[in-house]
């Protein structure tokens, strides 16, 4: 089936992570092709590089006095068992509604060395809460669950014990999402998503309380792998380095969108341009016949990562293999969710009128199939 040429979106690529790069970023790491790439990241190139995102990320997100941009290699996943290794003192508690909040909570459960942690699950679609409970010294939430589509505010417990440190999985939220960073101590990401980047990077945003927590937990003498050591990565973060090889493109794409976003207006426009590409989707979803928001409370509906159900006999996998053959790609559910819908990336860099023409474009498709 041919979609009409008119009816396409500029830019195709609708996935959630790895998420579309601007083609603007592309040509700039062209020019630095020679100079940059190829070249020591214990040398000035690179350090400048790592110095222009960890300020820009710190302009975009208004840090608060006292909080450091600590990055380090691995992404993520990784960055859980730095938490694990080097915040957690303990006991934990976690709120999972997805695959990504669920892994995280896995991975502190698995470690010999902590306590058992207590899980709030909820089903996906729903979400489920962090609630005081004593004796837990870490709190892990994601901001914005990728699986699923769901989205919940950034806030401490109310409550918790005195010390308490407030986890964010940020890693599609930050960029795209409101945040005010007085309500955590740890909020992480990696910069495949609303940070038009590649991956293989974590950064997180470090309060003061964290920072302490992880010089305790490394001086209390337990034993930390030195690439899960968050005091490492802080001490190289500092110099504008890493433990080890960064990726050098990686680095230098995060810090291109970085500066993009922040020309354009910074969080407060990012946070605009998402909820209005939001809008567009969920409000042509909920007056398809065939289509609905797979998230039922619109409260709980993500402006970064939208979910859409289909009607029984419209098989969504077949629209998503139209749209790739079209050139559209990437609107395929979540693999492990097993779900007949489509799930759509609404990051920063793709434009609102592209996510439009992808509306367009799937009413064209299901009406021919
Ligand atoms: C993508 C994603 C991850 C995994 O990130 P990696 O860098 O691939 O490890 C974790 N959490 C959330 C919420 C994500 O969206």
């Amino acid at each position: 089936m041919r979609i009409p040429a008119e009816l396409l979106p500029a830019d195709g690529r609708f996935c959630c992570g790895p998420s579309k790069v601007r083609p603007a970023a592309v040509e700039a790491l062209s020019d630095v092709a020679q100079s940059l790439l190829g070249t020591s990241h214990r040398q000035k190139a690179v350090k400048d590089q790592v110095a222009r995102l960890r300020s820009g990320i710190s302009a975009f997100f208004g840090l608060p006095e006292g909080y450091e941009v600590i990055i380090g290699n691995g992404g993520t996943t990784a960055f859980w068992e730095v938490a694990a290794f080097s915040l957690i003192r303990d006991r934990a508690q976690f709120a999972t509604f997805g695959e990504f909040g669920a892994k995280f909570a896995k991975a502190v459960k698995d470690a010999p060395f902590l306590g058992t942690p207590t899980v709030h699950k909820g089903e996906p679609g729903s979400a489920a809460f962090l609630s005081a409970e004593q004796g837990v010294d870490s709190y892990g939430i994601p901001q914005n669950e990728t699986s699923t589509g769901v989205a919940v505010p950034v806030q401490r417990v109310a409550g918790a014990d005195d010390g308490a440190l407030m986890l964010h999985d940020a890693t599609s939220a930050a960029g795209g999402l409101a945040v005010d960073l007085t309500q955590s101590d740890v909020y992480y990401f990696a910069p495949q998503k609303c940070f038009a980047s590649d991956g293989g990077l974590w950064i997180a945003l470090l309060s003061p309380a964290a920072i302490a927590r992880a010089e305790e937990i490394k001086s209390s003498g337990r034993y930390i792998p030195a690439f899960l050591d968050l005091v490492t990565a802080i001490e190289n973060s500092r110099l504008e380095q890493t433990l080890n090889t960064p990726a050098l493109a990686t680095i230098f794409l995060a810090a291109e969108q970085t500066d993009w976003m922040n020309a354009q207006g910074g969080l407060d426009w990012a946070v605009r341009r998402t909820a209005e590409s939001a809008e567009i989707l969920y409000s042509w979803a909920e007056k398809s016949p065939t289509a609905t928001p797979f998230v039922t409370d619109p409260g709980l509906r993500s402006n970064v990562v939208a979910t859409i159900d289909f009607a029984e006999g419209i098989d969504a996998a077949k629209i998503a293999k139209v749209l790739r053959e079209n050139g559209i790609v990437d609107t395929e559910p979540y693999r492990k969710l097993g779900k007949n819908q489509l799930r759509i990336a609404l990051y920063p860099a793709i434009e609102p009128t592209d996510v439009q023409a992808l509306t367009s474009c799937i009413d064209y498709v299901v009406e021919h199939l």
